[in-house]
């Protein structure tokens, strides 16, 4: 019989004992990916690592390519382009999957070091939308380059291997906290009190007001050979340490740094490497950086260097950009807000996405009347629908939030600026952008399985 209603059912009811076992080991693999990838940096060098196992090789520009070839382009460090090179013309159109690798966290001042009261501290801009409370009191690595003007940069990682030192803000007791009880929580904690602990003990014979600060340049010269001009060429990042865990007595989900939005580049990458015949359409996987701050720059999606990449490849089988992109797909893999019942009056209950039951399909994302959504077609979304019924993956559709409630974007809309169909669609997450966020293991798989769908696909949307 036909059905006439929707029901929004848990995807547990029709998550077989095979997908079971296949979904805990994709997720090993996936919480593998996220203790690798702390920074976009770190991504790519995962990525590349991963793709080289699969047989990528790096693309320069001019490189003959044919069906069948494997090739990655490595944008700066920061993001990567992987591309299959299908059966059919790119005239045809490719399809694409993007996501980002970068994720909110807390980036080094140029000039951050400075003691007070014997003590050192690096002072901080945060990146991203962050809630400042909860980077507070929780161990931080520091991840990052320092690049010299007359030597070779050096690669700096703090925190991550066993028995490093970490580091970390402090907050107030709550026996002298009143005050800042009294205040709105988004001005308790002030950004330009974001500064990181690093050392408290006095070198013997320094200057008085900066002994404790000499210690600090003293290691810094010795372990890396840096001096405190050398961080105006650095970038330091600091970011939640501690590995991803199963989080719940069922080990159902899991709880990492980063889910936004490696849950979803990790789904794409692993999708594309795991294609074993050569897709019919050529795929392109983009693992993006700068999502968090508005795509912007050499590295993020809005780039040049996602244009340049697929022209290179368009003119090498003599076809235009214009006419391979007006032909193509893309999914946009980000994540979304899951359903929280104990902030329940955040969310619409008819339309938000809520854990377990699959990949959560955004047609439109953006704040207020739809503002800065790409708001994608009823064709697309069929589309979709099709696609991920032939391919057996659960999914549920996803807005994030009540009308008026806030919002947020994606990359979708830079894919969608460019004549591209494309869609968004990911992983819902609890304590999205917090130091610690909560995923569950059913949806993350169904998203590398809509992935792999999209990759499959022998045509793109149909008008
Ligand atoms: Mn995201
Ligand atoms: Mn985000």
């Amino acid at each position: 019989m036909t059905d006439l209603f929707l029901e929004r059912k848990n995807g547990y009811a029709e998550l077989s004992i095979e997908e079971s076992i296949r979904m805990e080991e994709y997720c090993r693999g996936y919480m593998k990916f996220l203790d690798a990838g702390k920074t976009e940096r770190l991504c790519v060098d995962e990525a590349i690592r991963l793709a080289k196992d699969a047989g990528y090789v790096e693309f320069a520009p001019g490189m003959k390519l044919e069906v069948g070839d494997k090739v990655y382009l490595n944008n700066r460090g920061k993001e990567l382009i992987l591309a299959y090179i299908g059966e059919e013309s790119l005239a045809r159109g490719v399809q694409i999957a993007a996501a980002h690798i970068d994720a909110p966290r807390l980036d080094l001042k140029p000039n951050p070091l400075y003691e007070d009261t014997d003590f050192a501290y690096l002072k901080t801009h945060y990146y991203g939308g962050i809630r400042k409370y909860q980077w507070v009191t929780i161990p931080l690595e520091l991840h990052g380059k320092v690049c010299f003007p007359d030597k070779p940069p050096v690669d700096i990682h703090i925190g991550c291997d066993e028995g490093d030192p970490r580091f970390v803000i402090t907050d107030l007791l709550p026996h002298l906290s009143a005050d800042q009880d009294a205040k709105k929580l988004k001005e308790a904690h002030p950004g330009e009190n974001l500064n990181l602990l690093i050392g408290s003990r006095p070198v013997d014979d320094g200057e008085k007001g900066s002994k404790v600060k000499q210690q600090i340049l003293e290691i810094l010269y010795e372990k890396y050979g840096m001096t405190e001009i050398d961080f105006i060429s650095a970038e330091l990042e600091a970011v939640p340490a501690g590995d991803a865990c199963e989080i719940g007595l069922d080990r159902s989900m899991i709880g990492a740094y980063g889910h936004d939005d490696r849950s979803c580049a990790y789904a794409e990458l692993r999708a594309l490497l795991d294609i074993s015949d050569t897709p019919r359409r050529t795929a392109i996987c983009v693992l993006a950086d700068k999502e968090e701050i508005g795509s912007d720059g050499v590295t993020g999606m809005q780039s040049d260097s996602f244009d340049t990449f697929m022209e290179d490849i368009c003119s090498q089988q003599g076809v235009s950009l214009r006419a391979c992109y007006s032909n193509s797909f893309c999914l946009s893999a980000d994540v979304t807000a899951a359903y929280d019942p104990n902030y329940s009056g955040v969310f619409e209950k008819n339309n938000a996405a809520y854990l377990n039951r699959g990949v959560g399909l955004c047609k439109y994302t953006g704040s207020r009347g739809k503002s800065g959504a790409s708001d994608a077609g009823a064709e697309v979304l069929g589309y979709m629908r099709k696609l991920l019924a032939k391919n057996e993956v659960i999914w549920q559709i996803a807005e994030l939030g009540k009308v008026d409630e806030g919002g947020g974007g994606t990359v979708a809309k830079y894919m969608a600026n460019r004549n591209i169909d494309t869609l968004d669609a990911g992983v819902p997450v609890l304590s999205m952008h917090s130091p610690f966020e909560v995923v569950s293991k059913l949806d993350v798989y169904e998203t590398y399985k809509t992935a792999l769908a999209v990759f499959k696909a022998a045509s793109g949307v149909k008008y």
